[in-house]
């Protein structure tokens, strides 16, 4: 196994908001599993890896938008596995100026010091991108690959999410996660002890998440989505997100990123100043990663001269 077998440690959240509620919230700290294929990344490629091993597969070829964390974990895994890395990016645009575009964004920066080369599509191309004829041009292209899908998820992936809840996690009530494409709650979904419950909570708007969660799990009870919490859409962020995600580190000390974990704590916060949940309830959030996005975030607040996360 390239990946290793890991844990991450919990901690219990103390935050002035949720002083006496009789709530208890833990976080699973998965964004320390790895200093660079972070998070859920890191269990969506495990069996991924190994699988293109088994393939006898020298290349991986994933898709993902500029800002992606799963792009920039594809590169760092690659880079420290010996594979060669294909990203198909998002945006045409960004083509025009290759250096200028790389200069400018951390993700593709930092993808790119780790070897991954780099196709950019245009956003109508990119939607055709599950179509067998645009993977096979990228055949003609590219050559022979491994492929990952955008976000990671497939059922290797899902089946890396299975280990994120480990011998000891029993004691929890509610396991919350946010969401993407649905890979990592399938995951937690399949590995939730009878009485337990997880909520999902989408990073963008749609309602397509349920339909593609249920392809992935083996039960069907016992989750639920809560898309009250997007923001507006995918890495669509608002002032009073960005004041909460600098709050909750400077009491806490746990940085959130704001395109996934500070839109779920923000939302597991304010349901539990609504008094969703039972009193003597324990819950556990799942820290996905995603803190290299922060940097590229922190870029487009500035221009914008809005506050930036600290
Ligand atoms: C990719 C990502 C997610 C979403 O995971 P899915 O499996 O696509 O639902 C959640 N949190 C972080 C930090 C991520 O990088």
């Amino acid at each position: 196994m390239l990946l290793e077998n890991k844990n991450s440690r919990i901690q219990q959240i103390h935050f002035s908001e949720i002083e006496n509620s009789g709530v208890s919230l833990f976080i699973k700290r998965e964004d320390e599993l790895h200093p660079f294929i972070s998070g859920n990344k890191y269990r969506k490629l495990k069996y991924n890896l190994a699988e293109a091993a088994k393939q006898q597969k020298s290349t991986l070829l994933t898709f993902g938008g500029a800002y992606s964390n799963h792009i920039a974990a594809t590169a760092a895994a690659g880079f420290s596995y010996n594979l060669k890395t294909i990203g198909i990016i998002r945006g045409d645009e960004l083509a025009n100026n290759l250096a200028e575009t790389v200069q400018n964004n951390p993700t593709l920066k930092f993808a790119s010091e780790h070897n991954m080369q780099f196709e950019f599509v245009s956003r109508e191309a990119y939607r055709e991108k599950t179509t067998p004829e645009f993977i096979k041009k990228l055949k003609e292209k590219f050559g022979d690959f491994y492929l990952v899908p955008e976000g990671g998820t497939n059922n290797f992936a899902v089946k890396g999410c299975e280990e994120i809840l480990t011998l000891g996690d029993e004691k929890y009530d509610i396991i919350c996660c946010a969401v993407g494409t649905g890979g990592t709650i399938s995951g937690i979904i399949n590995s939730l002890n009878r009485h337990q419950k997880a909520i999902g909570f989408p990073a963008l708007k749609g309602d397509f998440l349920q339909h593609e969660i249920n392809n992935y799990i083996l039960k069907s009870e016992n989750w639920s989505l809560n898309t009250n919490y997007h923001f507006g859409g995918y890495a669509k962020v608002s002032e009073e997100l960005i004041t909460f995600i600098n709050k909750f580190k400077s009491e806490t000390k746990i940085p959130l990123d704001p395109v996934y974990t500070g839109k779920m704590m923000f939302g597991i916060v304010d349901l539990i100043k609504n008094d969703f949940f039972k009193k003597g309830t324990k819950i556990l959030a799942i820290h996905t990663g995603g803190l290299q996005g922060i940097d590229g975030m922190n870029l487009f607040l500035k221009k914008k001269n809005l506050a930036q996360i600290a």
